[in-house]
């Protein structure tokens, strides 16, 4: 365990990042965190203190304002980050590559130039398994696998953040954690605190959450002639809390190189009809579906072999895709009683 506490969280009002905030909490850290609210909002940091009976430090700014970004190291002692603060969606960012590439890689430069400046040297990485640059994975993906060439201008951003930390680690005393996350999905299961989409969800349970609820006309499932068993997508869905630990695992771990990597899901892949049919089995609300086109830059099937993160940080998922959907309908549902927005 590290001495000094101070983990600074960027993008910690987001969807992971405000997960991570309960756990850091709850084992004793005191998150710093940053968020500008361009995929957020302010009722987040509510949230997480009704869950952790904590008061946040956080600071309202944008990464890529360098002077802001120092102001926060210069007032705190901070003995690690964890990074999360990103545009995400992979769609726009085909629409939007330059937007793209600016705030994520921009956000990371000048991050890593503060790092430097004031000797911090523990990062968490948020990348994605997408940077793998698989279409369809018959077998489990793993770490070993060298990494392709991603489907998006918002992987390549995931590819080439990895790769500029890598660099650094080995001219440096930088020690990078890349963690590449398969489908973080779900809700902290108090239902006080989840995802809040600014918009239509990108995201299929959201946007089945939101449909149910009455919000959306209907979901769409892009595609049904992928070569999979159903013909719809497969993806490996993991819960949020689980993502969230696997975090504070990763702050200390011990390393034998430079940086370093672990996938994170549980194994398993479940098709889009699969988390339909098991979203009304669960909750007994029935979901309004149609079968759409293929969405651009969407690969058949993606699941993570976890073997790597359970040997060498003993972390692997804990909760069920049951608990994910059930925890996300709590969650909807919570924050239209609450009026959460
Ligand atoms: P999110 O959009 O909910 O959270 C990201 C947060 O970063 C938002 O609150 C946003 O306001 C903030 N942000 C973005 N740019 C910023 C900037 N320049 N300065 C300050 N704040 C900024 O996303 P999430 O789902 O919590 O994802 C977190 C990280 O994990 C991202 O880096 C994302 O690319 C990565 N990731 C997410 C998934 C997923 O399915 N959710 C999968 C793989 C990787
Ligand atoms: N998906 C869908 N309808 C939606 C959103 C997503 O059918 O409204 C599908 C998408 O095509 C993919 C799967 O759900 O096969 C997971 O998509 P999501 O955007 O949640 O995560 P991704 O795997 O793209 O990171």
């Amino acid at each position: 365990m590290i001495e000094n506490k101070e983990i600074l969280v960027t993008g910690g009002t987001g969807f992971i990042g405000s997960h991570t905030i309960v756990e850091l909490v709850e084992l004793g850290y005191t998150p710093i965190v940053l968020d500008n609210y361009s995929n957020s909002s302010s009722s987040i940091i509510r949230q997480i203190s009704l869950i952790t009976g904590k008061k946040c430090i956080f600071y309202q700014g944008d990464m890529r304002d360098k002077v802001f970004l120092k102001s926060i190291f210069t007032k705190h002692q901070l003995s690690g980050v964890i990074h999360f603060a990103a545009f995400k969606a992979v769609a726009e960012s085909v629409e939007k590559p330059l937007h793209y590439y600016d705030n994520n890689l921009v956000a990371l430069i000048n991050l890593l130039g503060c790092m430097e400046e004031f000797r911090v040297n523990k990062i968490v990485f948020s990348s994605s398994c997408t940077v793998y640059g698989v279409e369809n994975s018959l077998e489990p993906l793993t770490e070993q696998m060298s990494v392709g060439k991603p489907n998006s201008p918002y992987g390549w951003t995931k590819w080439m953040g990895e790769q500029m930390l890598a660099d650094i680690a080995g001219k440096s005393d930088l020690r990078p954690i890349f963690l590449r996350y398969f489908n973080p999905i779900g809700a902290h299961p108090s239902g006080k605190l989840g995802e809040l989409p600014l918009g239509p969800p990108n995201n299929v349970l959201p946007y089945i959450t939101q449909t149910v609820a009455g919000l959306r006309k209907e979901l769409t499932i892009f595609g049904k002639d992928y070569d999979t068993p159903d013909g719809t997508c497969v993806r490996d869905y993991i819960h949020v809390t689980d993502v969230a630990k696997a975090h504070v695992r990763a702050l200390s771990h011990s390393f034998n190189s430079n940086f370093d990597v672990f996938n994170l899901g549980t194994g398993k892949g479940t098709s889009v009809l699969e988390l339909v049919r098991l979203f009304e089995k669960i909750t007994g609300k029935p979901v309004n579906y149609q079968f759409g086109p293929r969405r651009p830059g969407d690969v058949d099937a993606l699941f993570a072999d976890v073997s790597k993160a359970k040997k060498f940080l003993n972390w692997n998922a804990e909760r069920t895709i049951e608990d994910a959907i059930l925890d996300a309908w709590k969650w909807e549902q919570y924050r239209l009683e609450n009026e959460i927005s």
